[in-house]
């Protein structure tokens, strides 16, 4: 395999499609078990990977890459009979005696290009539900996290076969020489920056896309909110996966009425975040330094602000930011690094949003029922949490995805079958009756006729 050329390998995939290597229920549920043994036996080696990576803690790697890519199979290995069943609809009257169904027809050979931020998480979720949708698969791991790039290509070369799953290591070039190819469907996560010249190349070849990207989430505290629960389950969020999470909260607007609570208990929460082995590390020296820069600017810093170049190491940090013009606000952070400004008005939210509208999550604390539904009819984002942060990319019932420039499309659980599938239409005609009314010559009594008929049926 190592001596075929990028196309060559894609050949293989595409033919393995047309064979239908992939296609009934039984290969579908043979490849996820298949799967799903290969990351249990594999369970240490991943969580060293991604130790060397960025010295993510043990428990968050089962937390946030194995149990989300277990659970998945799982309820695939439950749910993808169902989903491969024909669906039948209600056909019109008009239509009446054909029939209707929808088909969930696999797209072919798929692309999927993950990031590197939960390196393992965001390249076999979207595989798994292109598995159960009837697909082969090529799969491009993030070469920044190295490591766990290597694992995923050593576990999934190790158990499926070339004309099935592929794996091809590598960065941006060779993504584009990848990207020459044509493929069924392009899954990519990562920038928004990337998100653009994915989808220009996908456009090329009119191939569909689903972009799953970034952007800065906010958590919007009313004054009704538990204030000790919400900055626990706050900073838990923003300061998993050292803050280098897609839907980690960017920053936090909070009600001044409540200022001085609401930093008292940040201080106490913050020292259970000291242990460094709980901490990851910034994946590289390049985000390092882009992370660090934005400290330099007009806010006061709360708690942490310790930084180590040479470890990558960002202690978890609390700033008070004074408007929407910050450093902090002008990009997505991703690292521990957690902005708050204390709002007079409500007005003032606007503001923020407005920078940085459509965020992939949007998290409300609050037990004011017309206040959480003024943000939700307000504010639109990819989706919402109210009371707790991340948490709701775990509901395998939720569709998962951006709007405007956090992505467009959505996977998990039935979503991502939808997302991997073709919906085709198939309608049956019946021969015994034909009549004759729609064929020439077109009469004026047969007008007449089809507009009595049509005034009926509309009745009903
Ligand atoms: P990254 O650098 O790992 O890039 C993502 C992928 O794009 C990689 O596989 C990389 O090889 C490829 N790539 C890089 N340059 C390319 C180019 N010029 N042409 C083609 N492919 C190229 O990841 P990143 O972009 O640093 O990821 C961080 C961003 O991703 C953040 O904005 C984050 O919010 C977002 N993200 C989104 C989700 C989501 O589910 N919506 C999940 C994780 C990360």
């Amino acid at each position: 395999m190592e001596n075929l050329t990028i196309s060559e390998k894609v050949k293989i995939l595409k033919k393995g499609f047309q064979e239908k290597k992939n296609f009934t229920l039984k290969q579908r549920l043979f490849h996820l078990d298949l799967l799903e043994k290969a990351l249990v036996s594999r369970e240490k080696d991943i969580q060293e990977a991604l130790k060397k990576d960025f010295n993510k803690p043990f428990f968050e790697t089962y937390l946030t890459e194995i149990f989300p890519v277990l659970d998945e199979i799982k309820h695939f290995k439950k749910n993808v009979r169902i989903y491969m069943q024909p669906e039948r609809v209600k056909t019109p009257l008009f239509l009446l005696p054909a029939s209707g169904k929808k088909y969930a027809e696999p797209k072919g050979t798929v692309l999927i290009i993950g990031a590197w931020n939960y390196p393992i998480n965001l390249t076999l979720i979207p595989l798994i539900g292109s598995i159960a949708g009837g697909n082969t698969v090529l799969l491009k791991p993030s070469e920044i996290a190295v490591n766990s790039s290597a694992i995923v290509l050593e576990i999934i070369s190790s158990i499926f076969p070339s004309d099935v799953i592929q794996v091809i290591e590598g960065d941006g070039v060779i993504t584009t020489e990848i990207l020459q190819n044509k493929f069924d469907h392009i899954f990519y996560t990562g920038s928004t920056q990337v998100g653009k010249i994915i989808y220009q190349k996908a456009a090329e070849k009119l191939t569909p896309v689903t972009l799953e990207l970034g952007g800065k989430s906010p958590a919007i505290f009313h004054e009704s909110a538990n204030l000790k629960r919400s900055i626990k389950r706050l900073l838990w969020g923003k300061f998993l996966n050292g803050g280098q999470t897609c839907v980690a909260p960017d920053y936090a607007l909070v009600p001044k009425a409540v200022k001085s609570q609401f930093l008292a208990i940040c201080k106490e929460e913050i020292k259970h975040y000291l242990n460094k082995n709980e901490n990851s590390t910034i994946i590289n020296q390049k985000h390092f330094d882009r992370i660090t820069a934005l400290l330099n600017g007009n806010h006061e810093v709360h708690s942490g602000g310790d930084f180590n170049r040479e470890t990558k190491y960002i202690s978890p940090t609390i700033v008070e930011i004074f408007d929407a013009e910050s450093t902090l606000m002008s990009e997505e952070i991703f690292g521990p690094i957690l902005p708050v400004y204390f709002y007079n008005s409500e007005s003032e939210i606007e503001d923020f949003y407005r920078k940085n509208p459509n965020p992939l999550s949007l998290y409300i604390f609050s037990d004011n029922k017309f206040f959480t539904e003024r943000i939700i009819e307000n504010f639109p984002s990819g989706g919402v949490l109210i009371n707790d942060v991340i948490m709701h990319l775990a509901h395998t019932n939720l569709p998962f995805g951006g709007r405007g420039f956090s992505g467009f499309g959505n996977y998990h659980g039935a979503a991502s079958f939808q997302t991997f599938t073709h919906t085709k239409s198939i309608m049956k005609q019946v021969n015994w009756i034909d009549p004759n009314f729609r064929y020439r010559p077109y009469t004026e009594k047969k007008t007449n006729f089809l507009k009595k008929l049509i005034a009926l049926i509309h009745k009903f």
